[in-house]
C-alpha cells in the first residue's frame, strides 16, 4: 500500500500563521506531523510512504515550495493508494474536519470515515471536537475547490487539523506529544481503512561469540559477530566459536 503524505505549503509559502503561540507557522506543523505519520506508518506490514516535499524545501524560507501542480504530478506518477494532505484551519473557530473531492467514490468515502472516527476519538480526549460536519467535499471549502483532491488519481484526504490562529489549539500544535497522537490516530485510521496489518517484532536471535574460552559478545548483529571474529583473527586467537543462546 503506497501513500504520499503532502505536508501542506512549505518554502516561501507559509500557510496560516498564528496570531498567538509565537507566530506558529502552518507549513512547519504540517511537515512535522507528516514527519510522524511517516514513523507510524512504519509500525504497519506493507505500507509504503514518500512525501511531497521534505525539510529542505521549508526550513531555507524562501526556498521555492513544491508547487501544487507537482505536487499532483509526483502523487499520480508514483502510482499511490492514497494521497494524505495536512494542515491546519484559521479564520476563527475550533475543531478538526477532513475534505475529500466532490463526488469522490464510496472507498475515499470510507476512508475519510476511518481517518474522522480514529481523530475525533482521540481529540475527545482534549476536549476539541469537529468543525462543523466533520467529512466535508471540496465543494463546502472556502475556495471550494480543492486541486490536490480534484487532480489526484488516487483516493485523497485533506486534513484541517486544528485551528492555528485559536489559542488552545495552538498551543497543542507547538506539542511534539499531542501531534505524535494525532499523527498515529491518524494512520489508525487509515490501517483500518485498507486493512493494514501492525508489524510483530519478532525477538531477534540472540548468539554468543567465544574467543579462546572466554565470552567476547553476546548479540543479535551479524555486523557485531564479524568485527569479533575479524578482531580475534587479527590478533590469531587460535579458537573462535559462535553459538545460538536463548
Ligand atoms: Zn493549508
Amino acid at each position: 500500500m503506497k501513500v504520499v503524505i503532502d505536508p501542506g505549503h512549505g518554502g516561501s509559502d507559509t500557510g496560516a500563521v498564528g496570531a498567538v503561540g509565537f507566530g506558529l507557522r502552518e507549513a512547519d506543523v504540517a511537515l512535522q506531523l507528516a514527519e510522524l505519520v511517516g514513523e507510524h506508518f512504519g509500525k504497519y506490514e506493507g505500507a509504503v510512504v514518500t512525501f511531497t516535499r521534505n525539510r529542505n524545501t521549508s526550513s531555507s524560507y524562501p526556498a521555492p515550495p513544491a508547487g501544487l501542480r507537482k505536487r499532483i504530478a509526483y502523487a499520480n506518477n508514483t502510482n499511490a493508494d492514497l494521497f494524505l494532505s495536512l494542515h491546519c484551519n484559521a479564520g476563527g473557530g475550533s475543531g478538526f474536519e477532513s475534505y475529500i473531492a466532490k463526488g469522490a467514490p464510496a472507498r475515499t468515502q470510507r476512508i475519510q470515515k476511518a481517518i474522522n472516527d480514529q481523530v475525533l476519538s482521540y481529540l475527545k480526549g482534549y476536549n476539541i471536537g469537529p468543525h462543523g460536519q466533520p467529512a466535508k467535499n471540496d465543494s463546502q471549502a472556502a475556495r471550494s475547490r480543492i486541486a490536490v483532491l480534484q487532480d489526484t488519481k488516487m483516493s485523497a484526504v485533506l486534513l484541517e487539523c486544528l485551528f492555528i490562529d485559536n489559542a488552545k489549539e495552538n498551543k497543542l500544535l507547538c506539542d511534539r506529544q499531542f501531534l505524535d497522537g494525532l499523527a498515529k490516530a491518524i494512520v489508525k485510521g487509515v490501517a483500518a481503512a485498507f486493512g493494514l496489518k501492525e508489524k510483530v517484532n519478532k525477538p531477534k536471535q540472540m548468539y554468543r561469540v567465544m574467543v579462546d574460552g572466554k565470552e567476547a559478545v553476546d548479540t543479535a548483529y551479524e555486523s557485531k559477530i564479524n568485527d569479533t571474529v575479524t578482531r580475534a583473527i587479527s590478533s590469531q586467537k587460535n579458537e573462535i566459536t559462535i553459538r545460538k543462546i536463548m
